[in-house]
C-alpha cells in the first residue's frame, strides 16, 4: 500500500512544531510523502529535508518528499482521480477499528489531518472519515495510531521481514541501555 499524508491549514507560528511532528511521524511510520496546505513554510520543508538527508527516505527506501499545496480541494480531487482512497482523520468519524478492513483494501491511500476547523468539503470528499477515539486530541497521535494499524506494526521492527529500510547515512543499533548510532555513509 502506497500511503501519502495531507496536512491541512498549517499556521505560522502556531503549527510550526506540530506540523514538523506530523511530517516526522508520517515518514517514520510508513508514508512516502507529506503535502501541506495553509501557509507556506520553507523552514518546515528544510527541517524535513535535513532529517531525510541524515536518516534516509521513506520506510520503503524510496525518497520521502514534502510539498506545499495551496489548493487542497483540487489536490484531493486529483489524488482521487489518481486512484487514491481518501481517509480523513476526525474525532467525528467512524472508529478506526471499524473502518480498517475496508481501508486496507486500498492500493493507494491519502490520509488527511487538519489543524484549524476543517471545511465541510473535506468530509464530503473523503471515502472514510475516521476517528481515533471519540475524544479531541492530537493530529500527531491520530496519524501515528492509524499508520501503525495500516502497517500492522511492521514500522516498529528493527530487523527481519517487513522491517523498514530507510537507507539513511545514520541508523540506530537498538540497545537495551546505550545509544548506538551506526554511520552507514559519511555525512
Ligand atoms: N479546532 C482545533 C484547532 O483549531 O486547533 C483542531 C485541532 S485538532 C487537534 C487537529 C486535527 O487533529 C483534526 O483535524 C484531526 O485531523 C486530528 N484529530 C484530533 N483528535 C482526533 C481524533 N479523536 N480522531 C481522529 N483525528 C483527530
Amino acid at each position: 500500500m502506497e500511503i501519502e499524508v495531507l496536512r491541512l491549514g498549517h499556521r505560522l507560528p502556531r503549527d510550526e512544531r506540530i506540523s514538523t511532528h506530523v511530517a516526522l511521524v508520517a515518514r517514520a511510520f510508513g508514508a512516502r510523502s507529506i503535502t501541506y496546505s495553509g501557509q507556506h513554510d520553507s523552514s518546515l520543508e528544510t527541517s524535513v529535508a535535513r532529517i531525510c538527508d541524515a536518516w534516509g527516505g521513506s520506510a520503503s527506501g524510496a525518497p520521502f518528499t514534502i510539498a506545499y499545496e495551496k489548493a487542497f480541494g483540487q489536490f484531493i480531487k486529483r489524488k482521487k482521480r489518481d486512484g487514491f482512497a481518501i481517509l480523513h482523520l476526525t474525532m467525528y468519524g467512524l472508529p478506526l477499528p471499524q473502518v480498517l478492513p475496508e481501508a486496507k483494501k486500498a492500493q493507494k491511500l491519502l490520509i488527511i489531518v487538519g489543524a484549524e476547523q476543517v471545511p465541510r468539503e473535506v468530509y464530503e470528499l473523503a471515502d472514510f472519515n475516521v476517528s481515533v477515539t471519540g475524544q479531541p486530541h492530537s493530529e500527531v497521535a491520530a496519524l501515528a495510531i492509524t499508520l501503525d494499524r495500516l502497517m500492522d506494526g511492521k514500522e516498529l521492527l528493527a530487523t527481519g521481514p517487513g522491517a523498514p529500510d530507510f537507507r539513511g547515512k545514520l541508523r540506530i543499533e537498538p540497545s537495551a541501555k546505550g545509544k548506538k548510532v551506526a554511520r552507514i555513509q559519511s555525512i
